[in-house]
């Protein structure tokens, strides 16, 4: 049996279930996801939205620029606007980064990277012991090798067509 996490919004409309252990944990200060939160900075664990499940609720999508400024899509909860998951450009709706905060314990997953850490509120002090880059980072010098076999069918399946 896989682990299996469940979360949700503030209000409790909206519950989430989500199997398995993420591709990998980013922790984003750049200036987009500090407007975006109201916060510092985001905790985002990257799933195969097919591990992603939404039990109950209605939710609502907003297209918005990331650190790269790229476009992605937030989904929040309808009635109580807290921000749930965001689909990213590359891998579009296959790929589902879901908030920590909104996990019932945010504290099951932990950021394998901190990125944007240039854009960083200037009294925020990274953790020791997780890799920090001034933007982005590569992956293949970070990530597990399982973690980049499973980018990499996303990447696949993407090209075919899919999310
Ligand atoms: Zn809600
Ligand atoms: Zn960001």
């Amino acid at each position: 049996m896989s682990v299996v996490r469940e979360g949700g919004c503030a209000c409790g409309q909206v519950r989430l279930r989500i199997s398995g252990e993420p591709m990998m944990v980013h922790n984003c200060h750049c200036h987009q996801c500090q407007r975006q939160t109201g916060s510092t900075s985001v905790v985002n664990g990257f799933w195969e939205s097919d591990n992603v499940e939404f039990l109950s609720g209605e939710t609502r999508e907003a297209s918005l620029p990331g650190g790269s400024g790229n476009p992605h899509i937030i989904v929040s909860c309808a009635q109580c606007s807290s921000p749930l998951l965001s689909y990213y450009g590359r891998l579009g709706r296959l790929m589902s980064g879901v908030r920590a905060g909104a996990l019932d314990e945010p504290g099951s997953i932990t950021p394998d990277v901190a990125i944007f850490t240039l854009e960083k509120m200037p009294w925020v002090t990274l953790p020791e012991g997780i890799p920090a880059f001034d933007y982005y980072y590569d992956p293949r010098e970070v990530l597990p090798e399982a973690s980049l076999d499973r980018l990499r069918e996303l990447g696949v399946r993407r090209k075919a067509g899919e999310g």
